[in-house]
């Protein structure tokens, strides 16, 4: 099947020899999957998750028994008092605002202890100029870099809390800097010290892209609200929109009287038939995210095999699942990226082309041939076009899918001359 999809016998040589050095990581990343299939099957079963939850609602959406299950067993899985979960939060940014907003008032200031926020909450804070940004309701915000090995600035985050910090937002996954992801013990260590210098602070994790990576998660250490989207790991490719906060009752309640208004908060919010496929991809999700993260561990150690720089290098331990390879120049990225288009199941057929995104000073490329538009649980690969032509990539909704990805990606590099394989 390998030769029928492209693939010459060198490629499957080398990714032959490279699978059998993983054998153990995939242990591992099997028995996390395990364990999070239990806790989400667990907390279905407690809930009593039944037929009649998959019902669609429309309208205002009052007493649905299935959305309040859902978010219950979400609640469940994060270990809070309460969870927000539904279609009508569009995407993670969405989430992640709707939490900002609802959580600060005129003259508080958010915290970042972990140098800058994901791209596009930038214009949501207002760092980049946008209408109705949380500059323009007079909320101030400011930011700690990380030291250059990557830990917690402690002396500049004491320095930086003051009678005004109401929020402190702290991002798991590197997202697209080369900075670590943080463990959630680790951003457990980062709670507790701000907690000891304000205990009154209320701590919001972007847990996008981290979700059942590991057994725990930032909720189980002390994090007010977890925020998340579900076109990542928790929707398992199934959701095909939405978001979540996990959180304290207080937390949650004032996002959903944010989310809808005043005096009806978590009541409305019609389902409009989506419960089967949110509930479904949960259910999915701690298997999709393994298949994932083998894909980004399985393409880190074939990329180093070929002399590529990795981040995370081929053997970290992952606390998210994107992974970059720097790939040095632009015919090697633009050969990566129809490697992943020609191995997907949608779109197979289109050569991505660099093109000028706004908000964007290069051009960016990406690769995508995904079931839900934008879903970046499905393998996804995209880079700005300027040295060191790093690629970054995500996803894989199996692993057999992922690793021929990554298979037919190198494939390429090999077709345009980039690598040689001989001697393989
Ligand atoms: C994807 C992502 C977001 C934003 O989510 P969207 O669904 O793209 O709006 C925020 N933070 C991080 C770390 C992300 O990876």
């Amino acid at each position: 099947m390998y030769t029928t999809l492209g693939i010459s016998p060198e490629v499957v040589r080398l990714s032959e020899k490279v699978e059998r050095k993983l054998a153990e990581r995939f242990e591992t990343i099997d028995r996390t999957a395990e364990y999070n299939q239990l806790k989400v099957l667990h907390a279905m079963q407690k809930n009593r998750l039944q037929e009649s939850h998959f019902a669609a609602t429309t309208g205002y959406g009052y007493n649905d028994a299935g959305r309040e299950t859902l978010e219950k067993i979400y609640a469940d899985v994060f270990h809070t008092e309460k969870a927000l979960v539904r279609p009508q939060i569009t995407c993670g940014t969405h989430a992640l605002a709707t939490a900002l907003f609802a959580c600060v008032r005129p003259g508080d200031e958010i915290l970042s202890p972990v140098g800058p926020v994901y791209d596009t909450l930038q214009e949501v804070i207002g760092i980049r100029e946008s209408i109705g940004s949380l500059k323009e309701w007079g909320v101030s915000y400011r930011e700690c870099a990380l030291l250059p090995d990557g830990g917690f600035d402690y002396d500049a985050i004491r320095e930086a809390v003051n009678p005004h910090t109401k929020l402190v937002e702290i991002q798991r996954s590197k997202g697209y800097l080369t900075r670590p992801t943080f463990s959630p013990e680790k951003i457990g260590e980062l709670i507790r010290f701000v907690k000891g210098i304000k205990p009154d602070v209320l701590i919001m994790v972007d847990n996008c892209y981290g979700e059942f990576v590991t057994r725990d998660e930032p909720s189980d250490y002390g994090a007010d609200m977890v925020v998340g989207s579900l076109i990542k790991n928790p929707g398992g490719g199934l959701a095909p929109i939405g978001g979540y906060i996990c959180g304290t009752e207080e937390c949650v309640n004032a996002c959903a009287y944010r989310l809808s208004a005043p005096g009806l908060g978590q009541e409305v919010g019609a389902n409009l038939g989506l419960l089967p496929s949110l509930m479904e991809g949960l259910f999915l999700a701690p298997t999709v995210t393994a298949s994932a993260l083998k894909t980004a561990v399985f393409a880190a150690n074939m990329y180093e095999e070929l002399g590529f720089p990795c981040f995370p290098s081929g053997d970290a331990e992952r606390f998210d699942i994107i992974q970059a390879v720097t790939l040095g120049s632009p015919e090697a990225l633009k050969a990566f990226c129809s490697g992943i288009q020609l191995a997907a199941p949608v779109d197979s057929f289109v050569t991505p082309e660099p093109w000028d995104m706004p908000g964007y000073d290069d051009p960016v490329i990406m690769a995508a041939g995904t079931f839900v538009s934008g879903s970046s649980i499905e393998l996804s690969a995209d880079g700005p076009l300027r040295p060191p032509y790093n690629v970054y990539f995500q996803g894989g909704l199996t692993w057999f899918h992922g690793k021929y990805g990554i298979m037919r990606s190198v494939e390429e590099l090999k077709r345009a001359g980039v690598v040689k394989l001989h001697g393989i």
